[in-house]
């Protein structure tokens, strides 16, 4: 081997040491680049791995009255519910939220859901149009906020009611009965019970949820401060977080009451 062609090894050899280095150097800046990515995304994969245990769950949350249609109305007070109703439901929309579910209002303000004019079967073309928002939204849970009244003055405590005879709906009032009593001890300790309302009748599981009575000189009180309202919003969704990791399987709701043909008008 001459002088020149040793030469030319070492020169061969220290192009290849260079291209080794720059190939090194490259894998490195895209192993660092791709660490990086990796670590740019990785905040909201995690995030995505502990999802809130009502994802994937759409609840319809209905504030009951509103607009013309006060509802029960504080026998000292002279407060409608229609504003209370909403102030809780606002509640529970907030924290339903922070628990990861889609949630859907009927009524976002003081109004009601009929037309004007006419004012003819208001009450009606409401409760449709309420039916229809959570139709199309395609809830899986309807939550309706109430306050109750009644001629004694003596009743009180909130209670929760259910479609007649649906055991879907009898199983997620029973979770949320059990929860205002826990998170609100009142002095009357009252029974989830089935009744006869519209908004129940979605082929979803449905409650309806009276917060309290407003006919009750101590439970008005209450109901009219913000703190309570926040323990009665809280109590609700502890009862649907509580249906929700029920182990059993859940029974079927009662099919939807077709009542798209009922007038509108007279
Ligand atoms: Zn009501």
């Amino acid at each position: 081997m001459g002088k020149a062609a040793k030469r030319d090894r070492l020169y061969t050899g220290m192009l290849l040491g260079v291209t080794v280095l720059c190939a090194l150097t490259l894998l490195y800046a895209a192993g660092s680049s791709a660490v990086q990515t990796f670590a740019q995304e990785a905040a909201p994969a995690q995030t995505a791995l502990v999802p809130g245990p009502l994802k994937g769950l759409t609840v319809a949350v209905d504030a009951g009255h509103g607009g013309y249609d006060g509802g029960a109305v504080g026998r000292v007070s002279g407060v409608p519910e229609k504003g209370l109703n909403l102030a809780v439901a606002q509640r529970v929309e907030k924290l339903l939220t922070l628990q990861g579910a889609d949630v859907v209002m009927t009524r976002t303000g003081d109004y009601a859901l009929c037309d004007e004019h006419p004012p003819i079967r208001r009450k009606l073309q409401d409760m449709q149009r309420r039916a229809a928002i959570i139709r199309i939204n395609d809830a899986d849970v309807v939550i309706s906020i109430h306050m109750n009244e009644y001629a004694g003055r003596g009743e009180s405590g909130p209670q929760v009611f259910y479609r007649e005879d649906c055991p879907a709906g009898r199983l997620l009032a029973g979770a949320i009965q059990n929860a205002m009593i826990e998170g609100l001890s009142p002095r009357q300790k009252r029974t989830a019970l089935g009744g006869d309302y519209y908004i129940l009748t979605l082929g979803v599981p449905s409650v309806l949820v009276e917060c309290g009575f407003l006919s009750n000189r101590e439970e008005e009180a209450k109901l009219l401060q913000e703190d309570y309202r926040e323990q009665v919003a809280r109590s609700v969704v502890q009862g649907l977080l509580d249906w929700r990791a029920l182990p059993q399987e859940k029974p079927q709701p009662l099919p939807a009451v077709d009542r798209s043909d009922e007038p509108t008008a007279e």
